[in-house]
């Protein structure tokens, strides 16, 4: 099902358009207007979820296998020097467009872009209390 008002439903339908690079029944992947880097492309199923939460275990076995694919792809093509994919659900986490999709991030030596984070430093006990809470 399409969302009434979702931009990337919009665009993963075809209604808007995009510079595509691949296209099938139930995804379209395309090249995001405001890239981080040179060949920055997003995976965007063509039926709506809001997120990695909603999304069909069918559909995200496909986007994963999607995402591989084309980054080898963009690999072999711009000659990258590696490569990030990354996903965000929530608004906490940087989800701008609550429509599920994967990033893929081509990088290049000195691009200047930074895909971090501050690693912490947990004492054994918590990481034990963590594990526990997760899987218990
Ligand atoms: P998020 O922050 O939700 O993980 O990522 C949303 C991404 O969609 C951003 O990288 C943004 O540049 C991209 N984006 C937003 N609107 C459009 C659009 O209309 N067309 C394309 N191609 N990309 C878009
Ligand atoms: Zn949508």
């Amino acid at each position: 099902m399409k969302k009434e008002n979702c931009i990337f439903c919009k665009i993963a339908n075809g209604e808007i358009p995009s510079q595509t690079l691949y296209e099938d029944k139930h995804f379209r992947i395309i090249l995001d207007l405001g890239p981080a880097t040179r060949g920055h492309a997003l995976v965007l199923p063509k039926e709506h979820a809001e997120n990695l939460f909603e999304l069909s275990e069918a559909a995200a076995g496909e986007a994963f296998i999607l995402a591989k694919k084309t980054a080898a792809k963009i690999k072999e093509k711009l000659g990258c020097d590696g490569l990030n994919l990354v996903q965000n659900n929530g608004e906490t986490a940087g989800q701008t467009v609550p429509h599920f999709h994967i990033h893929i991030i081509p990088r290049y030596k000195d691009d200047g872009q930074n895909i971090n984070w501050v690693p912490g430093r947990p004492s054994q006990e918590e990481l034990e209390a963590v594990r526990r809470q997760i899987t218990e």
